[in-house]
């Protein structure tokens, strides 16, 4: 039993930059999905990447609004599973308006951000690009 919910803890979602003391900010509706999710494939999705300080969000030179920056992204793989499986799943979730497919970790990116501003993208090699209808035959999306 977490402290946050049946499967996790604040220290999931920790910025882990090493320099900040490991500063945190979770959206409590990241944590119902990520719930959703870990009921769904009976098994406790890890958490790669939660929240960005913004030493660590300067650092990475990313776009000013960064859901992680707001506690509302995580990173999230499930051992077993594959991300294309994990990002299906994912896409059905209501509040899920944000999600990327990390190829280079088997990871999904998922976010609450509101939706009028739903997006899909895949990132491979290292190379964001959106989903295309294209991009999701080659995929298996
Ligand atoms: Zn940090």
């Amino acid at each position: 039993m977490g402290n946050l919910s049946e499967n996790f803890n604040h220290k999931d979602f920790a910025c882990r930059c090493g320099k900040c003391k490991n500063e945190y900010r979770i959206h409590l509706g990241l944590v119902g999905i990520l719930e959703n999710i870990a009921v769904h494939f009976k098994k406790r999705p890890r958490v790669l990447a939660g929240y960005y300080c913004e030493d660590r969000l300067e650092a990475m030179k990313r776009e000013k609004i960064s859901w992680h920056a707001k506690g509302k992204a995580a990173h999230i793989v499930i051992d077993g599973i594959p991300a294309n499986e994990l990002f299906k799943y994912a896409e059905t979730l209501e509040g899920v308006n944000g999600l990327g497919l990390y190829l280079d970790d088997n990871a999904v990116h998922l976010d609450t951000r509101p939706l009028e501003k739903k997006e899909s993208w895949v990132k491979d090699k290292g190379k964001y690009s959106p989903l295309t209808s294209d991009k999701r035959a080659q995929y298996g999306l």
